[in-house]
């Protein structure tokens, strides 16, 4: 029997692979696979809204049940930010992004954001992941999972270490595994991330609706 299609909105493939993991009964699928160019402006004013205008763009689309996840990594000594600019982050002049769009590479933001904590001179080193996850049935219906991951940002960009994850997975240090996020496995990270308990949120309610 072939498996039952979920759409993801989004165009990362990371996103796509940690929620695959999770949902083996379901194809995910994501805009490029079936050729569609999507880029929503996400103008809202937290992870949820982006959620929202992201899944909601997708429906009408390809108008069938849709997943979106916004998610981004929040410093608490940097007041939680950049939050829901962490995809567009590049260092402390364009923290929300640059007025061109352009973008800077993953490398480069982590060296940054680094770079502006230590510059506040903040003992308080912790930070988190949140996700923000939708599931969209149709126009008018939809349910959301939002979950964190807590973890600390490194000292310096010499302590990065790891080649799992995706973006800024290498510089954020889990204390009670004494490894970044990069380093854990697939699985350790989907049992305790953001984006595996919002998964898995999902899943429950998935499964309740007989989907
Ligand atoms: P979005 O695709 O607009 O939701 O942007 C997500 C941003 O947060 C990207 O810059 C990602 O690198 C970052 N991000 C989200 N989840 C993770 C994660 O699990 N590990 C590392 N970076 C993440």
């Amino acid at each position: 029997m072939s498996k039952k299609i979920l759409y993801l909105a989004s165009g990362n493939k990371h996103k796509r692979q940690e929620m695959q993991q999770i949902l083996p009964d379901y194809e995910i699928r994501i805009p490029s696979d079936d050729g569609i160019e999507f880029d929503p402006v996400e103008d809202g004013k937290s992870f949820y809204e982006n959620s929202l205008i992201k899944a909601r763009a997708l429906w009408e689309l390809v108008k069938k049940p849709v997943i979106a996840d916004d998610s981004g990594i929040c410093v608490d000594a940097l007041n939680g930010e950049p939050g829901i600019f962490t995809s567009r982050y590049a260092g402390p002049d364009f923290m929300h992004g640059k007025p061109d769009g352009s973008k800077i590479t993953q490398d480069e933001q982590n060296r940054f954001l680094i770079q502006q904590l230590n510059d506040t001179g903040s003992k308080d080193r912790s930070c988190h992941y949140t996700c923000a996850m939708v599931l969209l049935l149709n126009k008018d219906r939809f349910f959301v999972a939002q979950e964190t991951f807590e973890g600390e940002l490194i000292a310096s960009i010499e302590e990065q270490a790891g080649s799992g994850g995706f973006g800024y997975d290498p510089i954020v240090w889990l204390p009670q595994y004494q490894k970044t996020v990069a380093e854990i496995s697939a699985d350790e990270k989907n049992k305790i991330s953001h984006r595996g308990k919002a998964v898995r949120a999902i899943a429950q309610i998935l499964k309740s609706l007989d989907l």
